[in-house]
């Protein structure tokens, strides 16, 4: 299994899942012009939510006419998808993609209906794809792959606030929205670890975050290989 990050940041989110002859896209927050992949392999393209950088070239990928959309009832509407090309999901009604088995489940985050996805891939591995979300309710077990949002450390975020170098009301959203270096921890600790054999941490701000920090910090607490998805993939 192969994870390829084609942005990962609030410029623009993209990423492809590969098993086998078989891939999945996850968000279309870049568009299909500047990324490289075989669609015919490609079974579908998975969306979390509408907020520009992860839904801004939605039409774009249809256009292309590769695959459907997955996405909840609400990031549809909110993106205004021609229905013919979009298969809406559910929280905690799982459904296939060909030889996927996706399990969407809420988030919490200020959009109309965000989702993650836990992801069982066609050899049997376990993908957790969960962003922009300030918080996740649930426990997952056996996941072997967690691409996890770690967006900004509380530390990092006061000390720019005290500096006033942030804008309060921007301050007051990002702590109802994504998910901070703590509370990722705490996701973590709680987390059946049995089988996980990755981390990547995607989504970090750019101004709020410390890459080689948080890297270190999570892969302590979870004894797990740590990655950093690149803001912008070189390909
Ligand atoms: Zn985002
Ligand atoms: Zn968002």
């Amino acid at each position: 299994m192969e994870t390829i990050v084609f942005g990962s940041s609030s410029a623009g989110n993209g990423y492809l899942i590969k098993d086998g002859g078989h891939s999945l896209l996850l968000e279309a927050g870049i568009s299909p012009k500047k990324i490289t992949v075989d669609y015919k392999q490609v079974d579908g393209l998975l969306i979390t939510h509408e907020h520009a950088d992860h839904g801004k070239f939605a039409h774009d990928f249809i256009k292309r006419g590769a695959m459907d959309i997955y996405c909840s009832k609400g990031t549809a509407k909110a993106l205004d998808l021609p229905k013919h090309r979009v298969q809406t999901v559910k929280s905690k009604v799982p459904f296939h993609v060909g030889k996927w088995f996706v399990l969407p489940f809420d988030v919490q985050h200020d959009a109309k209906e965000p989702v993650g996805y836990l992801i069982q891939t066609p050899s049997d591995k376990k993908v957790l794809f969960v962003t922009d979300t300030y918080y996740v309710k649930y426990q997952f077990k056996g996941v072997t792959h967690a691409l996890v949002e770690c967006n900004y450390s509380f530390d990092r975020l006061n000390e720019r606030f005290i500096n006033q170098e942030i804008d309060p009301n921007r301050y007051r959203r990002l702590l109802k929205s994504h998910f901070e270096l703590e509370n990722v921890e705490e996701f973590f600790k709680g987390l059946d670890k049995s089988r996980l054999e990755q981390i990547m941490l995607i989504h970090l701000s750019d101004a709020n975050s410390d890459a080689n920090y948080f890297k270190q910090r999570i892969q302590a607490v979870t004894g797990v290989p740590v990655d950093i998805a690149p803001v912008k993939a070189v390909r």
